[in-house]
C-alpha cells in the first residue's frame, strides 16, 4: 500500500511521540507545524497506516481509537488525572485468548486491556 506525504507526516508524527495519539492531538499538532490538513483526511490516513501495518491502533471508551506506534501486543494503563496513555510493561497473556476460546469455540485473534486509575505522582512526572 503506498502512503501519501500527509500519511508520512502523521506517521513520522507518531513516531515522534511517546507513543500514544489520539486523531485530535495528531490535527492540534500538525496545525502547530503549520500544515492544512483536515480531521477526515488524518482519519483516511491513520486508517491506512493501520491496514498497512505501520502502526497499532487501541479502542479507548472515552477517547476513541489511540494509534500507537508499539505494533506488538501490549497492554495499557490510562491515568484519568493526566488523560495519558502508558504501556504497562507485562507479559501478553496468551492464555486468556485460549480460555475464550474453549468457552465460545470460536479462534481469538487478540485482545486488548486497558487498565484505568490515578498514577501516582512520581510516574507522572517521568
Ligand atoms: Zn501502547
Amino acid at each position: 500500500m503506498k502512503i501519501t506525504k500527509q500519511g508520512q507526516q502523521i506517521y513520522d508524527l507518531i513516531l515522534s511521540s511517546d507513543g500514544h495519539m489520539t486523531a485530535e492531538e495528531i490535527l492540534i499538532e500538525l496545525k502547530h507545524q503549520n500544515l492544512k490538513i483536515g480531521i477526515a483526511t488524518i482519519y483516511r490516513n491513520l486508517n491506512a497506516l493501520f491496514t498497512a501495518g505501520y502502526i497499532n491502533r487501541v479502542r479507548h471508551p472515552e477517547l476513541g481509537y489511540i494509534y500507537d506506534k508499539n505494533k506488538s501486543d501490549h497492554y495499557h494503563f490510562y491515568d484519568k488525572k493526566t488523560k495519558k496513555i502508558y504501556d504497562i510493561d507485562i507479559e501478553y497473556q496468551e492464555k486468556l485468548d485460549r480460555i475464550v476460546e474453549k468457552i465460545t469455540g470460536g479462534k481469538v485473534e487478540s485482545h486488548s486491556i486497558i487498565f484505568e486509575g490515578i498514577l501516582n505522582d512520581k510516574k507522572n512526572n517521568d
